[in-house]
């Protein structure tokens, strides 16, 4: 997020008091981050950015049409895992997951995230979790739920997001009466691809992510072949195979980087609470071989 007028005057005043005080300020200024994301609105939606490949938009254009709402299918939550599913969360415990440094030095550690009443919660700025597990291509289950207290607004209501290798990310964020950009609204691939339509539930209800994630393919340290991700959302197809233009970025196009076949799934901490529940995967392995 571009740097609001009151970070830049915090940051103005450490300078007048001095470089010694300038580490103690981060660390204070993070510590008002994470307690202020429900203060923190977003720009509607930009005219500046760079135009999307392929496409006639710009990234987080603000003239990108709103997807149509639709009524979710009835789909009854929580799904029950199937029996080849991997249960990366059942209600109980983060035993699958730890917790990333929000600096780079630091190491992963134990997850802070609250677990009650059968979902996790993320703890804002305590860090985005992580799977153990490292995956490729996959079918994710997952359910979230915007707390129903309002907090924050546009991308600060709700955001969170599902990272497909920790750098693909399908957007949570509030999909019911909080105005932004089609590019990041829930369900979107973040930055490139808004759903095809909006079946989002208000907040206080649970929601359904059901993922086809295809993984990209490197050879020699070259792309040959990008991601694709198919996307039900409350039961309602907004994403068909669609190629994943890049690692996410805001206001930004990335281009791929090489990384392993596999790698951990990401949830993100955008410093604002959100809760999950009944998350599994299933790795894709294909037709059956005789
Ligand atoms: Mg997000």
């Amino acid at each position: 997020m571009s740097p609001s007028i009151s970070r830049r005057k915090w940051f103005a005043g450490l300078m007048a008091l001095g470089g010694g005080a300038t580490a103690l300020g981060v660390r204070l200024w993070s510590q008002k981050q994470a307690a202020d994301g429900c203060a923190e609105t977003s720009p509607p939606g930009y005219t500046d950015t760079p135009l999307l490949p392929g496409q006639k938009w710009r990234v987080h254009d603000i003239a990108r049409p709103q997807p149509p709402r639709v009524t979710p299918a009835g789909l009854q939550l929580p799904v029950t895992p199937p029996s080849d599913a991997i249960v990366l969360f059942d209600g109980k415990d983060l035993s699958e997951w730890v917790q990333l440094p929000r600096g780079r030095r630091q190491a992963p550690g134990e997850p802070k995230w609250i677990v009650r009443d059968g979902y996790m919660e993320v703890v804002p700025g305590s860090g985005s979790l992580a799977t153990r597990r490292k995956f490729g291509d996959v079918q994710l289950h997952i359910e979230w739920c915007i707390p129903p207290e309002p907090c924050g607004s546009g991308q600060w209501r709700g955001n969170s997001g599902i990272m497909l290798m920790g750098r693909y990310e399908v957007q949570v964020l509030d999909p019911i009466d909080n105005p932004t950009y089609a590019d990041g609204m829930a369900g979107s691939i973040y930055g490139q691809w808004p759903p095809m339509v909006n079946p989002g539930k208000p907040r206080g209800e649970w929601q359904a992510f059901d993922i086809i994630f295809e993984a990209p393919r490197f050879e020699s340290g070259q792309l040959v072949k990008p991601a694709y991700l198919t996307l039900l959302f409350n039961g309602v197809l907004v994403h068909h195979h669609q190629e994943i233009i890049g690692p996410v970025a805001h206001a930004a196009i990335r281009r791929y980087e090489p990384h392993d076949p596999e790698e951990p799934l990401v949830l993100q901490d955008h410093r604002v609470p959100v809760r999950f529940r009944n998350i599994w995967v299933r790795p894709l392995r294909g037709y059956a071989q005789g």
